[in-house]
């Protein structure tokens, strides 16, 4: 559920009109709901109750300070992967106690950063990267806490380029090398083994690979404390998948996502943490734009809309789908016809839908992608020199611009003509 819905016949952001906020801001823009995010969250929390947990929010989902800020005073931890990131994090006012920072290729630079300016843990994924964290930390005089994150060599059913718990895949350390890495890291100076971290991908619409990773994680966690080490945090990762359509799809739930974890690693004594980015930004999110032209092809109809693959590239990258849908509500009985729904950028790339069902549109109406708050804002490029779209956050009736237009002279002043030219 979320909070765009048509009041009177118009597209609301909860109680803001989506064309109040075109007329003050120009199109295309983004727009995120206070209410939707705040919901999101809350079902997390609940679906972890009576485990001691933290739900760290995946920043590479949507990384606006505003959103950041909104879930970090509910109490949200953060999991970054990108100094930039934990920046980000910090600006937002979420303590280093409530910071994870995964990622595959930490530099020397963002581990410095993260340890001296506080970090709850490193979710390690090599022995170069634990050896590396080991050094800064000792020529700090810190401790690093480290949970290494283990690829259980799962399949996670979802699109290839988001599956990242396979053996094949570039993440964590193979789990059957689990045990004498975990013993190297227990040998290491400035390193703390708090916990085991695990994340086998992105958008999974089926419970069963959590389960089967996270019952890996279970035989782990027992090995491991036999081994003789603390095991006191589990990091079960994100990647619950949502509804990007209205109609059929019914991804599992966040209270059903939670039995699993309750039935697979609730009894062990652990601290769990989850990295959801998706679920919670995903459909808090859309993408308003114009249509620019109505062009009449052959066999078909293109609506150039002045949003791009720059703006929100899921579809051009991942054949991602994007329920588009009109601002203004057609009549009751108004028949949809086939568009291809197509921005200005020159790539054959730059095709939002195809044949896509759409009751008549014409230049100048405004149209919206709905589930674009999750790996679109954060995504965006400005190919084709196109700046940056706004981002905008309402909260009840009230809406604010959070991240504004730069203006074609900001973007060309960031380029410098070397002096022999
Ligand atoms: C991308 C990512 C997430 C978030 O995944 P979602 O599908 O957005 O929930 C969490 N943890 C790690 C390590 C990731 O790389």
């Amino acid at each position: 559920m979320d909070h765009f819905l048509y009041k009177d016949g118009v597209l609301h952001a909860e109680d803001v009109s989506i064309p109040e906020i075109a007329a003050a801001v120009g199109t295309p823009f983004y727009v995120y709901s206070t209410a939707t995010l705040t919901r999101h969250f809350a079902l997390f929390q609940e679906a972890l109750d009576g485990l001691p947990h933290l739900v760290c929010f995946a920043i590479k989902s949507n990384s606006n300070l505003a959103v950041l800020k909104t879930l970090g005073d509910l109490g949200a931890g953060m999991d970054v992967v990108s100094g930039g990131e934990y920046l980000r994090a910090k600006a937002a006012g979420v303590p280093g106690e409530r910071i994870v920072f995964s990622g595959v290729g930490k530099t020397r630079e963002e581990i410095h950063l993260a340890l001296t300016g506080g970090i709850r843990q490193f979710n390690v994924e090599s022995e170069p990267e634990m050896r590396v964290i080991s050094a800064v930390a000792s020529e700090l005089g810190l401790e690093a806490p480290i949970a290494l994150r283990v690829n259980p060599d799962v399949d996670a059913k979802t699109h290839e380029k988001i599956a990242t718990g396979k053996s094949e895949n570039k993440f964590g350390i193979p789990i059957a090398k689990a045990r004498a890495a975990y013993a190297e890291a227990a040998s290491l100076p400035g390193i703390k083994v708090v916990g085991v971290d695990v994340h086998i991908g992105s958008q999974l619409t089926d419970l069963e690979p959590f389960g089967a990773a996270f019952l890996k994680v279970r035989e782990l966690t027992q090995q491991l404390r036999a081994d003789g080490h603390n095991i006191i945090r589990l990091d079960l990762g994100g990647g619950l998948g949502i509804p990007y359509t209205r109609s059929n799809e019914a991804p599992p739930l966040p209270l059903d996502y939670g039995a699993v974890i309750k039935r697979t690693v609730g009894d062990l004594g652990c601290e769990i943490e989850i990295e959801p980015g998706r679920l919670i930004s995903g459909n808090a999110g859309i993408l308003v734009t114009s249509v620019i032209y109505l062009k009449e092809g052959e066999g078909r109809d293109f609506l150039i809309v002045d949003a791009a693959m720059n703006d929100l590239v899921r579809p051009s990258m991942y054949g991602a789908h994007h329920d588009i849908v009109p601002v203004v509500e057609p009549a009751p009985g108004t028949e949809a016809r086939p568009y291809d729904v197509v921005g200005p950028v020159c790539e054959t790339g730059d095709t939002f839908a195809k044949g896509r069902m759409i009751t008549p549109l014409g230049a100048d109406d405004l149209v919206a992608f709905r589930s674009a708050g999750a790996y679109g804002a954060v995504m965006a490029s400005e190919y084709n020199s196109r700046p940056l779209i706004p981002e905008v956050m309402v909260n009840g009736d009230q809406f604010a611009v959070i991240r504004r237009r730069p203006s074609f002279e900001e973007m060309l002043a960031r380029d410098t003509i070397p002096e022999w030219l």
